[in-house]
C-alpha cells in the first residue's frame, strides 16, 4: 500500500503538468504549516486563503471542468481527482470539504443539458468560485423522494423557487449552488442554479461548530428562468443520483489522506513522547 508522504509527492500521477500542480498544493499547505492549519480549526475559520489559492493556481478549473469547456489541461480526470481528495484531505478536512461539495455541485451541471450554463459555470471555474449541491432537506433527510423544494411557473414562462435545504456545504459562499426539487404544477424532478449572494436565497446559519460551512438555507420566491434549468424530469432524478456517485470516491481518498496524517501525528508524537518529564 502507497501512503501519501508530502517530502516525496509520491503519487502515480500521469502526466508531469499534475504532478506539477499537486505540488503547488502540497507547497500551499506546508507554508502554511500545521500550527496555522489547527488555528484556523480551532478558530472556525473558513478556508478564504485556500480558495484563492486555487484560483490564482487554477486548480478547480483544471480538474473539475470538462473537456472542450476549459483551458488546454482541464479535463475531468476521476484518479486525478481522487489524488488531490487524498492530498487536501491529508492536509484537512476543511479543504477537502470545500472541494467535495463543489464537485457535488458541479456535477449536476455537466451531466445536465444546459450547454450555456456548463459554460457559463466554465467562466466561474475559471474566476475561482466554489459550488455547492442544494439537495438533502431537514424534514426528509435520507428520503430524497419527498423533496418538497418546489418551482412554480409564472406568467411569462419564468418560475420562482421556494423550500428550504439543510446541510449545504458552501451554501454560504457558492456562485452556483445546485438546487434538486419538483415542479411544483406536474410533480416532475427539476435541478436549477441559485446564486448564494442573490437576495432570495436566505442563507440561514451554519448547522455545524467548524470551520466547514454547512448552511440550512431558504429560496424566497428565487426567480428562475430556463437559463438556469439544468435538467428535468427522469434525467434530473438520475443525475442526482450520479452526482453521488461519481462524488463517493472523494469521500474515500479524502479520508485515506485524514488517516494517513494521523498515523504519522501518532509515530511523531510515540517517538518524541516524554513521561513527566
Ligand atoms: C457534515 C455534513 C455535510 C453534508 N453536506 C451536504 C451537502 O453539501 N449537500 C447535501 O445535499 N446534503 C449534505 N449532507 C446531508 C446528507 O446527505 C444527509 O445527512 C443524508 O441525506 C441523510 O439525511 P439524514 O442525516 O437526515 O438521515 P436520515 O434521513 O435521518 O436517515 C437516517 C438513516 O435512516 C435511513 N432512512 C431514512 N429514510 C429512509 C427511507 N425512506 N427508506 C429507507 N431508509 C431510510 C437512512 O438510510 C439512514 O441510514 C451533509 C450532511 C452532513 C452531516
Amino acid at each position: 500500500m502507497l501512503l501519501f508522504n508530502p517530502l516525496k509527492n509520491n503519487p502515480d500521477y500521469a502526466d508531469p503538468k499534475t504532478r506539477e500542480l499537486m505540488q503547488k498544493v502540497i507547497d500551499f499547505f506546508e507554508a502554511k504549516g500545521l500550527k496555522k492549519i489547527k488555528a484556523d480549526w480551532h478558530g472556525k475559520v473558513w478556508n478564504h486563503d485556500f480558495v484563492d489559492f486555487m484560483r490564482d493556481n487554477q486548480v478547480f478549473a483544471t480538474l473539475m471542468t470538462p473537456a472542450g469547456y476549459g483551458d488546454e489541461n482541464s479535463c475531468w480526470d476521476t484518479w486525478r481527482n481522487a489524488i488531490f481528495a487524498e492530498i487536501v484531505g491529508f492536509y484537512g478536512i476543511t479543504y477537502w470539504y470545500t472541494f467535495q461539495v463543489s464537485m457535488l455541485g458541479l456535477v449536476p451541471v455537466f451531466t445536465g443539458s444546459n450547454e450555456a450554463l456548463k459554460h457559463k459555470t466554465a467562466q466561474l471555474l475559471k474566476d475561482g468560485e466554489v459550488f455547492a449541491f442544494g439537495l438533502s432537506e431537514k424534514e426528509h433527510g435520507a428520503d430524497i423522494y419527498s423533496s418538497e423544494m418546489a418551482l412554480t411557473p409564472q406568467a411569462g414562462g419564468t418560475y420562482l423557487g421556494n423550500g428550504r435545504k439543510y446541510y449545504i456545504g458552501n451554501g454560504n459562499e457558492a456562485a452556483i449552488t445546485s438546487m434538486f426539487g419538483k415542479m411544483a404544477d406536474t410533480g416532475d424532478y427539476v435541478f436549477f442554479a441559485t446564486n448564494s449572494k442573490h437576495a432570495a436565497y436566505d442563507c440561514i446559519r451554519n448547522t455545524v461548530n467548524a470551520p466547514n460551512y454547512v448552511a440550512e438555507l431558504a429560496l424566497h420566491d428565487y426567480p428562475v428562468t430556463d437559463a438556469d434549468i439544468m435538467e428535468r424530469g427522469p434525467k434530473a432524478w438520475d443525475n442526482m443520483l450520479n452526482t453521488i456517485n461519481v462524488c463517493k470516491f472523494n469521500l474515500g481518498f479524502g479520508s485515506l489522506g485524514l488517516a494517513t496524517h494521523a498515523f504519522y501525528e501518532a509515530l511523531d508524537h510515540a517517538a518524541g513522547r516524554e513521561l513527566y518529564g
